[in-house]
C-alpha cells in the first residue's frame, strides 16, 4: 500500500487543476506581453486568474503578484517592508519558515534591521502581551508572523495580532503557506498588509505563488527586467502556472468545509488510535489539540526506536517527514525552539482531501509492528 502523508511539504496535483492548465501548455502558448491575438489570449487568461483569485480573498486584483512560490513572496514582503516602506525593526517569531527567518536575519546582519522575537510558551502559543509591549515602543515595524506553523501546526492568531499592528501602526505579513486554501480569509477584515501563498500547498502545481501587497504600500522589485506585473516582478509569465493556481484556489475554497471535515476526521482517528496504543505518545506544539493547530498536520513524538523511523515506514510505502522538507537533514529549529527532546522520534504526518481512514489504520498497523519488532 502506498500512503503519502507528507502533505505539509507538498501536495498532489488535483486532476481538475492539471486539465485547467494544459490548453495554456499546448495551445495558448502566447507570451502574455504579446500584442497579436496569442498574446492577447494569454493575457486575458492571466487577468482573469488574477480576478478569481482576489474575489475569493475579498482583495482588489491589483493587490495580488504572482511569484515562483512562498519563497518569493515572504522575501517580496520584508525586502519590501524594509526598504520601500521605512521599516526599522522587524517583530518575528522562532517559529517562521526559512523563507523568512533568513531573510531577516541576514538584514540585520547587514544592519538594516534591528530584529525581535516575541516570546512564547513550552508548545510554541505566542505572548501577544510581549508583543504589545514591544510595539509600545516606537520605531517604524514589521510584525512577520506565521498563520500556521509547517512543521507543529500551531495557529497564531492573526486577527488579534493585526488589531494590534494597526493599533501601534506597525505593518504585518503573514506567512499563510500552509493555510491558503484550508481556511477562509477576508482581506477586507483582516488587517494584514502582505501574505504570501504557494499552490503546492493546496493541489496546485510547484513553482508559483502570490504576495498579496494591500494598496498604498510600496512594493520592491527583487528582480529587474521587463515590465511584467506592473513592472514590480520582470520575467515572462509562468501562465500554465498562474492558471493552476486560480484553478486550485477556486477548488480548494468551494470545497473547503466538506474537505476540512474529511481530514480532520483523519487526524482525529490518527490521535485516537496513537494515544491508545502508544502509552508514552505525545503531540509536539500544539498539533494534539483539534482547535489550535491546522487540521492536515500533526507531529508525533514517539520513543526512540533505534531504528531509523521514517526509513521503515517509507520501506512500507508510507511517506512521511521529520519536518520541513527545505531542511531535510538538519535538526529541525521549529523543535529546537520547543525544546523537543531529541531522543525521542518526531514524525510529522500531514493529510489531505485524497487520504482515507484505511491508510491511517495501515500506519498504525506498520507503527505496531516495527515497535513489537523493535521490543522482542
Ligand atoms: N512558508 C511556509 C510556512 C512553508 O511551509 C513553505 C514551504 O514548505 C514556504 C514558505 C516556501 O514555499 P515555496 O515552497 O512555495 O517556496
Amino acid at each position: 500500500m502506498k500512503v503519502y502523508l507528507d502533505n505539509a511539504a507538498t501536495t498532489p496535483l488535483d486532476k481538475e487543476v492539471f486539465a485547467a492548465m494544459t490548453p495554456y501548455l499546448l495551445e495558448y502558448y502566447g507570451n502574455p506581453s504579446s500584442h497579436h491575438a496569442h498574446g492577447r489570449a494569454a493575457r486575458a487568461a492571466i487577468e482573469e486568474a488574477r480576478r478569481t483569485i482576489a474575489a475569493h480573498l475579498n482583495a482588489s486584483p491589483e493587490e495580488i503578484i504572482f511569484t515562483s512560490g512562498g519563497t518569493e513572496a515572504d522575501n517580496t514582503a520584508i525586502i519590501s517592508a524594509i526598504y520601500e516602506n521605512g521599516v526599522k525593526r522587524v517583530i518575528t517569531t522562532p517559529f517562521e519558515h526559512h523563507a523568512v527567518l533568513h531573510t531577516l536575519q541576514e538584514q540585520q546582519k547587514k544592519g538594516s534591521i534591528e530584529l525581535e522575537y516575541i516570546r512564547h510558551d513550552e508548545r510554541g502559543n505566542l505572548d501577544l502581551d510581549h508583543l504589545e509591549h514591544l510595539l509600545a515602543e516606537e520605531k517604524p515595524t514589521l510584525v512577520s508572523v506565521m498563520h500556521a506553523n509547517n512543521e507543529v501546526g500551531n495557529l497564531n492568531d492573526i486577527e488579534q495580532i493585526g488589531k494590534l499592528c494597526k493599533t501601534y501602526s506597525a505593518l504585518f505579513h503573514s506567512d499563510t503557506v500552509q493555510t491558503m486554501g484550508h481556511y477562509r480569509f477576508d482581506l477586507q477584515k483582516l488587517n494584514v498588509d502582505f501574505l504570501a501563498a504557494s499552490a503546492h500547498k493546496f493541489h496546485g502545481p510547484k513553482g508559483v505563488g502570490f504576495l498579496f501587497c494591500r494598496k498604498g504600500i510600496k512594493q520592491a522589485r527583487l528582480l529587474q527586467g521587463g515590465g511584467q506585473e506592473r513592472s514590480l516582478r520582470a520575467g515572462t509569465e509562468n501562465i500554465h502556472g498562474i492558471i493552476g493556481l486560480a484553478k486550485a484556489l477556486e477548488i480548494a475554497c468551494c470545497h473547503l468545509d466538506e474537505h476540512q471535515q474529511h481530514v480532520v476526521k483523519i487526524k482525529e482517528s490518527l490521535i485516537g488510535q496513537l494515544t491508545q496504543l502508544f502509552p508514552d505518545v505525545s503531540f509536539n506544539g500544539n498539533s494534539g489539540l483539534l482547535d489550535r493547530s491546522l487540521y492536515t498536520v500533526l507531529n508525533v513524538s514517539l520513543p526512540a526506536s533505534g531504528v531509523s523511523l521514517l526509513g521503515h515506514l517509507d520501506e512500507e510505502g508510507i511517506a512521511a517527514s521529520g519536518g520541513s522538507a527545505c531542511s531535510t537533514g538538519y535538526r529541525s529549529h521549529v523543535l529546537t525552539a520547543l525544546k523537543a527532546d531529541p531522543s525521542r522520534e518526531h514524525i510529522r504526518f500531514s493529510f489531505s482531501k485524497y487520504n482515507t481512514l484505511t491508510e491511517i489504520d495501515y500506519l498504525v498497523e506498520t507503527l505496531i509492528a516495527l515497535y513489537q519488532e523493535i521490543a522482542a
